[in-house]
């Protein structure tokens, strides 16, 4: 079957790009994971022995970043929609977190209900109907954001993909609401043409939604 253009420059896009090689060479299931190892040693995100929770963590990229970075006394919930093959030190969770009783099971594995950090690089399958695909994004990423604010420990972090584009402003100010430092990042490995964003915050601000 002959392929379209745009499949044919994101295949030779993907041969050529420097990230996929090395995600290869080292061993990671995606390319994603240079963008958490970025961000996590400039904002200090996963020290040995944390607590994290992944969201939207197939095929595992950022998984695998996390548990070399939080050791054997750490632990990884791994959530997605999607079956993740295993990788030690991590516990996958395969369900919608959209669907409340995910939330609540995912909040039942943590020690005593808290995480040192909460990670969410999840993406909604596109439909291609750019208002709609940004709704689904937000949605995610408050979702990601009421849960961070309700599971956290004080002195834990949230790092979220976020779409620019419209109600990311509002979203970044509701960041701002629950965490006393707000930052955005694009590390190198996201790719300029992407309107994605990772915000990062940290140290809750007391007597919110938990
Ligand atoms: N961070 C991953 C890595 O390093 O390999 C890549 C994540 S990929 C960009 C986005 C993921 O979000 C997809 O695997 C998708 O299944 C997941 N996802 C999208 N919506 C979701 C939802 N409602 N609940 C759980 N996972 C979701």
């Amino acid at each position: 079957m002959a392929r379209s253009k745009s499949s044919e420059a994101w295949l030779r896009r993907h041969i050529r790009d420097p990230y996929v090689r090395d995600a290869k060479t080292k061993g990671y299931r995606s390319r994603a994971a240079f963008k958490i190892l970025e961000i996590a040693r400039r904002d200090r995100l996963a020290r040995a022995g944390a607590v994290a929770v992944d969201l939207g963590a197939a095929p595992g990229g950022w998984s695998q970043a996390l548990a070399g970075q939080v050791g054997p006394r750490g632990r990884i919930i791994a959530v997605d929609l999607l079956e993740m093959a295993p990788i030690p030190g991590v516990t996958p969770i395969r369900g919608d977190f959209r669907d409340a009783a995910v939330r609540s099971r995912i909040g039942g594995l943590l020690p005593e209900g808290k995480a040192d950090l909460v990670v969410s690089d999840m993406a909604p399958n596109l439909s291609g109907v750019g208002a709609t695909d940004q709704a689904r994004s937000l949605q995610l990423c408050e979702l990601a954001l009421e849960f961070a604010a309700a599971h956290l420990k004080p002195s834990g972090a949230l790092l979220v993909k976020a779409f620019q584009g419209a109600g990311y402003p509002g979203f970044l100010a509701a960041m701002r609401k629950v965490f006393v430092e707000v930052a955005s990042r694009k590390p190198q490995a996201s790719r300029g043409s992407s309107s994605e964003m990772y915000l990062v915050g940290k140290g809750l601000k007391t007597g919110l939604l938990s």
